[in-house]
């Protein structure tokens, strides 16, 4: 089967959860098996709103497709430089089509002026009327008259002429065959406005029809505009494409996603510390069901099993539990290396990293500088992979990374009293329990394994008599400036005997200077 699918966007926000689904999905099922292989996802920017359009949402919108990793697959320029179709630098095929309209009697032209439009309006609520919509007063105008004032500058829209007493059906693949009468469809509705650029409707059909979409999978907010577009293309004499509109996705409350929920736009779960590939994951699950009791895959093995069959009528649930369940599993599959990558930018933000390994590498290669200053920062990176190692196994978010392993970095300050003192101890116990770790921790710091520092800890608890549990507990805070905190003995281990050694000593000091 040809498949050529779209996510048409209207940059009037940011990405967001529902949004990306429905680029998703159209993503997948163009890879999917139905393809064949040469099955191809489109990218519009359906901007013809000017009012609503800004371009900072174009660009939150490239951001999200690169930070996704998602890329399309045509646009006008297949030679220049990659760019989505845009539908603002379209507006001339939007007119001439309009015209055809036009010319076969199927669109008229309207003069009414806002004014009117809102007057016809405040009438029809005074009388309490159920009508709604334009009131098709200019739609009887004789159409050559009409066009005459059109063409001697007579400020206008060109409306669509809806036939009336009929009705339009079309089938869509989750809901199956759909009827409307047409008397119920908004009444005549504006194609091209009086500035000449097209209202969505118009841009949408003529669109979807030049760039031979076969399918369009979109949000089923816009089922109330499918009978308007299949009339549209009846009118034009064109074949619709198959239609299938997407359940919503829910809050766990059964309400519409929304900010009361949590995050939702895409940029919230970047900042946040996710994977792109996680949130992929997830967000492809939303609504479609495998059944192989099998929760994690890649976007390639996703595409082989997407069919529009195993697509769920219900609306889907947002779980964020689950989500940083996926952010969990996609850190804990990554190498140290590449995590320490991630986590750099939020490392850098946080100030416990100089700056990006990359730039600041070549930048002192560029310089033919300074070895020194270069094997520094070789080292800071090498300790920032190691430190990743001792933190992965606890984290949900990359966020969380640098807040865990800044005591690595700068020397925390040391912590009030209490928090080196064991439960049913006092400061005097606290500081001879310190001295007792000061004493072992150059050992500590060179043991080869943690195993073998634990077995020197428990050893020397044993023959000192204390428990071992309050042994560590204070040295831990000397260390690492907290009761909780990643494992000690490669937190030792990376800071090695000697700043070790001064951390406890300062410890010890301040733990003096109280008593
Ligand atoms: N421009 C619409 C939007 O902003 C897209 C509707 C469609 O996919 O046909 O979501």
């Amino acid at each position: 089967m040809k498949i050529r699918d779209r996510y048409a966007p209207s940059p009037t926000g940011l990405q967001h959860i529902g949004g990306i689904r429905t680029a998703l999905f159209n993503y997948l099922f163009a890879k999917s098996p139905a393809g064949g292989g040469s099955g191809k996802f489109i990218l519009r920017l359906e901007d013809t709103d000017r009012t609503r359009s800004e371009d900072s949402f174009v660009q939150n919108l490239y951001d999200t497709f690169d930070w996704l990793g998602l890329k399309w697959d045509e646009g006008p320029n297949n030679g220049g430089p990659f760019a989505p179709y845009v539908q603002s630098e379209r507006t001339a095929h939007y007119k001439k089509y309009a015209q055809e309209l036009l010319d076969k009697g199927q669109a008229y032209y309207c003069f009414c002026s806002a004014e009117r439009i809102e007057d016809v309006r405040k009438q029809r609520e005074a009388a309490r009327s159920s009508e709604s919509g334009y009131d098709r007063f200019c739609r009887s105008i004789e159409s050559g008259e009409a066009a005459k004032r059109a063409a001697a500058g007579e400020q206008c829209t060109v409306r669509l002429k809806i036939p009336l007493g009929e009705s339009t059906q079309f089938h869509d693949h989750l809901l199956g065959d759909i009827e409307w009468k047409n008397d119920d469809v908004n009444p005549d509705p504006v194609l091209l406005k009086s500035d000449g650029f097209p209202t969505y409707h118009l841009a949408n059909v003529v669109d979807d029809h030049l760039m031979e979409i076969t399918h369009v999978l979109r949000a089923q907010e816009w089922l109330a505009s499918t009978p308007l577009h299949v009339i549209m293309y009846r009118a034009f004499g064109w074949t619709p494409p198959e239609f299938c509109h997407l359940p919503m996705v829910m809050g766990q409350d059964g309400k519409k996603l929304s900010k009361r929920h949590g995050a939702t736009s895409i940029d919230e779960f970047r900042k946040q510390g996710y994977l792109p590939a996680a949130l992929l994951n997830y967000v492809a699950l939303l609504g479609a069901s495998y059944e192989e009791g099998k929760d994690l895959y890649t976007i390639e093995e996703l595409a082989q099993r997407f069919s529009l069959d195993k697509l769920n009528k219900a609306p889907a649930i947002f779980d964020y539990k689950k989500l940083e369940w996926y952010n969990g599993q996609y850190i804990r599959m990554m190498s140290d290396e590449e995590l320490a990558k991630l986590c750099m930018p939020y490392a850098i933000e946080a100030g416990i990293f100089g700056g990006k390994k990359e730039e600041v590498h070549t930048e002192a290669q560029r310089h033919g500088e300074n070895k020194s200053e270069e094997k520094k920062i070789e080292e800071q990176f090498d300790l920032f992979v190691k430190a990743i190692f001792l933190v992965k196994e606890r984290i949900i978010f990359l966020s969380e990374v640098p807040e865990k392993i800044a005591y690595l970095f700068n020397e925390p300050e040391v912590p009030a009293a209490e928090e080196f003192i064991p439960k049913k101890c006092d400061l005097a116990q606290a500081i001879s329990l310190l001295q007792i770790g000061k004493e072992i921790v150059r050992q500590l710091a060179e043991a080869p394994s943690d195993e073998e520092a634990e077995n020197l800890i428990k050893a020397e608890a044993e023959k000192r008599e204390v428990k071992l549990g309050d042994l560590m507990m204070p040295l831990r805070t000397a260390i690492t400036g907290s009761r909780v905190s990643p494992p000690l003995f490669g937190s030792i281990r990376l800071l090695g005997a000697e700043c070790s050694e001064q951390r406890v000593q300062r410890a010890l000091d301040k733990l003096n200077d109280l008593r």
